[in-house]
């Protein structure tokens, strides 16, 4: 009894180890992979990404642009299918699309899992969802 008395007595002045989620976050690591986002301008519209990935989650659309150059139809990710393995970060010459760090996607509606990653606000609502 008197064992146990000193280990509570200890660890009442003992920082906790645990976070007031969701108020408190940790931090993600350098390699978590969260969902997929884009740099589209660093993006040269090759392609690579939508051949090798294996869930066939990503749909790009290319025309042509004004200066003959490839232009954005379109750039789709649905996160739905998305198995986060980071093979269209591997494969991408320019580094343009990549894992990114959010990973608190509960969603009610199906459509919100249709992601258009070329807007820029896409994912507003999952950067920081319950810290207010
Ligand atoms: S992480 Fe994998 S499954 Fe998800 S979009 Fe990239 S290649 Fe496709
Ligand atoms: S692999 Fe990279 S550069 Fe090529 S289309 Fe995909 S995101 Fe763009």
């Amino acid at each position: 009894m008197i064992k146990a008395l000193f280990v509570t007595l200890k660890n009442l002045f003992v920082k906790p180890v645990t976070l007031q989620y969701p108020t408190q976050k940790m931090p993600m690591t350098e390699r978590f992979r969260g969902l997929v986002d884009l740099h589209a301008e660093k993006c040269i519209k090759c392609g690579q990404c939508v051949k090798i990935c294996p869930t066939l989650c990503l749909d790009l659309a290319v025309k042509e642009g004004a200066d003959k150059k490839k232009d954005f139809e379109h750039f789709k990710y649905n996160m739905e299918l998305c198995c986060f393995c980071g093979l269209c970060e591997q494969v991408c010459p320019t580094q343009a699309i990549y894992m990114g760090k959010i990973y608190e996607i509960a969603v009610y509606e199906h459509g919100k899992l249709h992601i258009d990653l070329l807007n820029a606000g896409k994912y507003d609502e999952w950067a920081h969802p319950t810290v207010k």
